[in-house]
């Protein structure tokens, strides 16, 4: 399972700074246990050009299963980043085609399209669960747009600047959001887990 963690750095500063890389030591998320580093494993991050990145893995002595610790900016299962998913997203969302938003991420066409179903598929829960994070960290819900998808967008706005205010998040709102719902941004799971307090 990984585990998203707030990161201050860009891709590329985590990717120069390799094992020197500062991750939390995080809490079992089935136990609770604090955990210990478990060394680390290379995956591939494209963000336009492909770089490197060296990410930790957290051990729990109780439950006997690591868990990778990847930062913000790593959307858990795909090859791009998450600051080229999420404009690609609001593109297509405002019109670009696919092709045009594929061409500009330097990405597959293929790959787009998938970005664009798998957020138009999970957009009502996703509108929904930023919209309750953004008034359970104090802030109003804006003036909503129509549809979905819309709304969506919005409440990613929403909750990456309520976070900034209330709690001091650094980041755009395409990182925060991928954070807050634990990198389930694009995945098939229907129950992402809100951190909304
Ligand atoms: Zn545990």
């Amino acid at each position: 399972m990984a585990i998203v963690l707030p990161c201050s750095m860009t891709p590329s500063e985590f990717a120069a700074a390799g094992r020197e890389v500062e991750m939390p030591r995080p809490h079992c998320p089935n136990c609770s246990a604090r955990m210990s580093f478990w060394g680390f494993y290379s995956r591939p991050l494209r963000i336009g050009d492909e770089i490197r990145l060296l990410v930790h893995r957290a051990r729990c002595s109780s439950c006997r299963r690591t868990h990778a610790l990847i930062p913000d900016f790593v959307v858990p299962g795909r090859l791009d980043g998450i600051e080229v998913i999420g404009p690609g997203i609001e593109q297509m969302a405002n019109e670009a085609t696919t092709l045009a938003v594929a061409q500009r991420a330097g990405v597959p066409y293929t790959t787009a399209r998938g970005w664009r179903r798998r957020f138009v598929s999970r957009a009502e829960l996703l509108a929904s669960g930023f919209l309750a994070a953004t008034v359970a960290l104090g802030d109003l819900v804006p003036r909503l747009p129509a549809g979905v998808v819309e709304i969506a967008l919005c409440a990613i706005k929403a909750v990456g600047s309520a976070s900034r205010r209330r709690l001091g998040a650094v980041g755009d709102n395409w990182r925060i959001a991928n954070l807050v719902v634990g990198g389930h941004l694009l995945s098939t799971n229907t129950n992402p887990p809100w951190i909304c307090g």
